[in-house]
């Protein structure tokens, strides 16, 4: 299929670089991937004959339509602190530039971190009391099973049913009952502004925006969205000097991205737009930069030859078809398997 569904490049979605954590309950473990595998994955990226640019320069080549070479990009969300310590050694040493979306609130310490709260809510305790009231019994989750089934409840529930600011009234009502300390945890697992100056100085980096609240865009009001997303252009100004050129929608799927929000990043300025929407880029990609697909590298499939694969294109082509005919044919529970939704 390589000849009709491979574009001229890719941008990869990465979130964390850490060790392979312990444990039967790790519903955020497909965000993960190892310093091992990040290594392995560029050579293969090389081997296949793909350069690997800055983000400016890829949006440029893109633009400009010259598809002679082959490009991929390295694309990591939120400003995780694994990124600064694990990450970045691996890619310097291997000359690899690389591109971080910054949600500036998680940096301030200020948003929460929702779906590593809840992992780490429904890890230690045996049901989880959602009603205000606190009473009744919860919903169960006392063995790995029911562990995975409360998360994807609430994980359905708090980015469809719940608004956005629902979502985080609940979030901060749990983190409450249980005892959970929030900015704690961004502490623990955010990089702060000093670190972040250290990044933005390297040659090989590249800081762009992702909100500042880490909202779904799409489900915000025109001026809640617009403020989400110019309160983090505005942090990042004042705390780095520089005005980020380039945008990350928070989440990235078709729940939380929308024309609208194309729209105004357009209008204030951004050269590029990355969702999560799985293709490679092709050259039809040029006419809509605000809406660039993204391939999320998956921490459940940590082998070589899925770097191969996602090249080809072959997956996407299969996943989006599979999506047109409805799930028909029992393409897309196996595909869908790989994109799983991203934070
Ligand atoms: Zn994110």
């Amino acid at each position: 299929m390589a000849p009709f569904t491979q574009g001229c490049g890719a941008i990869f979605t990465m979130h964390h670089v850490t060790a392979k954590r312990p444990g039967a309950f790790l519903p955020n473990q497909h965000l993960e991937i190892t310093p091992e595998f990040l290594r392995v994955s560029v050579e293969r990226i090389r081997r296949n004959g793909y350069e690997i640019l800055a983000l400016d320069e890829a949006v440029d080549l893109l633009k400009s339509g010259y598809g002679r070479k082959r490009y991929a990009v390295l694309t990591f969300d939120d400003g995780y602190r694994d990124n600064l310590e694990v990450a970045y050694p691996v890619l310097k040493e291997l000359k690899a530039p690389f591109t971080i979306y910054v949600a500036s609130g998680l940096i301030d310490r200020e948003t929460e971190l929702w779906w590593v709260a809840l992992e780490h809510m429904i890890n230690t305790n045996d049901a989880l009391v959602l009603a205000e009231s606190g009473t009744g019994e919860g919903i169960p989750c006392r063995t790995v099973d029911e562990k995975n089934a409360c998360y994807q409840r609430l994980l359905d529930f708090l980015t469809t049913e719940a608004s956005e600011s629902e979502q985080r009234q609940i979030i901060r009502r749990l983190a409450e009952r249980y005892d959970f300390d929030l900015s704690a945890l961004a502490d623990r697992m955010m990089m702060n502004w000093d670190e972040l100056r250290q990044l933005s100085s390297e040659p090989l980096v590249t800081l762009g925006a992702h909100t500042h609240g880490h909202h779904a865009l799409a489900r915000l009001s025109d001026d809640d969205a617009r403020k989400d997303i110019m309160t983090g252009v505005y942090r990042m100004q004042a705390e780095l000097g520089r005005k980020p050129k380039h945008f990350a929608y928070p989440y990235g799927n078709p729940v939380a991205v929308s024309a609208r929000d194309a729209r105004l990043l357009a209008d204030i300025g951004f050269n590029s737009a990355v969702t999560t929407f799985p293709n490679v880029l092709k050259s039809v990609n040029a006419r809509n930069p605000m809406m660039l697909p993204r391939v999320s590298i998956n921490g459940h499939f940590q082998q070589e030859y899925i770097i191969d694969q996602y090249l080809t294109g072959a997956p996407f082509a299969l996943y989006n078809a599979a999506r047109w005919a409805r799930g028909g044919f029992g393409v897309r529970s196996g595909v869908s398997r790989l994109f799983p939704s991203t934070r």
